[in-house]
């Protein structure tokens, strides 16, 4: 156990004293920039931040002999300096209300304060999965109007709400497609995925128990039509499509894609994270498509990727829309919104593949989403979708002539632009530029995805940042692209200026240290 260390001191790590400075401060602090030390070392024991009682009465031993002997050995601060503790560590987070974020295929959406207000409504807030049904109508009214949308959006003939996430929506679609395929007495095992899709899609094929077949792409960055439909056949259940894909792109075969599946009786599943560059333009429903997740938290809003919960409802087409779990939100004859729970399946829904999560999906995620499409409107939607493809063809076109730009002659991007390491100096990656991004003051560009393009830099700008503001951060990628090129050494360290340097991450992954070890 460390001694205490009632005064929180510690050396600022890895910054150097500044110029006619001999050493740091004493503090450790760099004025706003405030050090913090693990909780554990500001251990002080006996120290609580709330007064309780000594007990007096002998506790009863209803633990079956483990009540503790001992005290567990929690840190002791008080409440002030608990409170402290969290808010110092907070501030040294990157947040979307800081600055960019920059994350490619992840889609950091501008999240309106108007949302976070509505999904504060007690209502709507304070709803329980297990109230009986007629106490929540209003609560499955909206989720059924978001229903409504997310199938007017799509043009396909159902929704599933209940998925959590992306990866939970492909799982639904799969089990979709595999019960339609037993319901039709074949067996088809076999789910074809593209090179460059998410790790998610093939683990989705995989857990689901399919085989995976991959599927070659064409120099262009897109899928191989004639790859593909050479592989089709009477063991191929279906494909599992990005579009537009994780290079940014738009698959432009997507209906011939589709043709040829349906015909060798397979079916399409279509990963649809990066659904934000097309929403209000096209309509996955007219390009074929039997099942795609939305994921609510990277298309319409609802922060994500600070541990916020996802929220991956997937819309399935009239051939598919029958086996989709429950419980499933219904408008019935009389205009209410009921869900179909097991006990009604056999009569309602007899086709379902049966439940897959315990409720019925992410009501603070629900409201979220619904707000956002509803201030914005059909119009506002699409203009979402068109800023997006704009930042992103802004980024491509600053950069393209200082960093490679794999597929950046084929034309323009969708709503990520992709850039690679080849060009850098020897002995200099990706990682670097990352890395002297933070020094910059900017969240880190999704690095080393996809994994077709080596050393891949993938690059989105959220559809509300300005000009001024993308400029400021082109300006710092240009910076750090030439520093790459010429060798500059000191970025390989970075870096330089955040309160840790760089960290042996493959370590950290491998032997990762999760407990306080004193
Ligand atoms: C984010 C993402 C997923 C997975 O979605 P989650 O909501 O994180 O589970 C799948 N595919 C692509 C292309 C993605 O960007």
């Amino acid at each position: 156990m460390n001694a205490p260390n009632p005064s929180g001191w510690r050396p600022a790590m890895g910054v150097a004293a500044p110029e006619g400075f001999e050493s740091p401060t004493v503090s450790g602090d760099r004025a706003l920039m405030l050090e913090e030390p693990l909780i554990f070392e500001l251990r002080e024991p006996g120290t609580t931040g709330v007064d309780i009682d000594d007990l007096e009465l002998e506790p009863l031993d209803t633990l079956a002999g483990f009540l503790r002997a001992e005290a567990p050995a929690l840190p002791g601060l008080t409440e002030p300096e608990t409170v402290r503790h969290y808010t110092r560590l907070s501030r040294q987070n990157y947040a979307i209300d800081l600055g960019p974020f920059p994350l490619g295929s992840c889609t950091m959406k501008h999240n309106p304060r108007l949302n976070e207000k509505l999904a504060r409504l007690p209502g709507f807030a304070d709803v329980h999965p297990l109230q009986p049904q007629q106490t929540v109508r209003g609560a499955l009214a909206a989720i059924n109007e978001l229903a409504v949308w997310l199938i007017e959006l799509t043009g396909m003939h159902g929704v599933a709400m209940s998925p959590k996430a992306g990866a939970h929506g492909e799982l639904c679609g799969l089990l979709c497609i595999k019960a339609a395929i037993e319901a039709r007495g074949e067996d088809r095992t076999v789910i074809l995925v593209p090179e460059s899709a998410h790790g998610t899609n093939p683990a989705t094929a995989a857990f689901a128990g399919f085989s995976v077949e991959s599927i070659p792409a064409t120099a262009d960055g897109r899928v191989d039509l004639a790859a593909l439909t050479a592989k089709l056949g009477p063991h191929v259940a279906g494909v599992m499509i990005t579009n537009p894909n994780t290079c940014g792109l738009f698959e432009r075969d997507m209906k011939a894609i589709s043709d040829a599946v349906h015909a060798a009786g397979g079916y399409v599943y279509c990963d649809g994270a990066n659904f934000n560059a097309i929403v209000g333009k096209v309509r996955p429903g007219d390009l074929g498509i039997d099942a795609m997740h939305i994921n609510l938290h990277k298309t319409f809003s609802t922060p994500h990727g600070g541990g916020g919960p996802g929220s991956g409802p997937v819309v399935l087409s009239e051939a598919l829309a029958p086996f989709g779990p429950l419980p499933w939100t219904a408008r019935m004859a009389d205009g209410t919104v009921r869900l179909i729970e097991e006990e009604d399946a056999a009569t309602e829904m007899p086709t379902s593949f049966g439940r897959m999560a315990a409720f019925h999906g992410q009501m603070g995620m629900f409201t979220r989403a619904l707000t956002y499409i509803l201030s914005h409107g059909a119009d506002g939607l699409r203009q979402v979708a068109e800023d997006a493809v704009l930042n992103a063809n802004y980024v491509l076109r600053s950069l393209d002539d200082v960093l490679d730009a794999p597929f950046g002659a084929a034309g323009p991007c969708m709503h990520e632009a992709l850039f690679s390491d080849a060009g850098l100096a020897e002995g200099f990656s990706t990682l670097d530029m990352a890395k002297g991004l933070i020094d910059e003051g900017f969240h880190p560009m999704t690095v080393y995805f996809p994994l077709v393009v080596h050393g891949a830099m993938l690059i989105e700008p959220t559809e509300t940042e300005s000009k001024a503001g993308l400029d400021r951060f082109i300006a710092s990628m240009r910076s750090l692209a030439e520093r790459a090129k010429a060798g500059d050494e000191t970025l390989k360290s970075a870096p330089h200026f955040a309160p840790r340097r760089r960290l042996d991450e493959t370590l950290a992954a491998r032997k990762p240290v999760l407990t306080w070890q004193g």
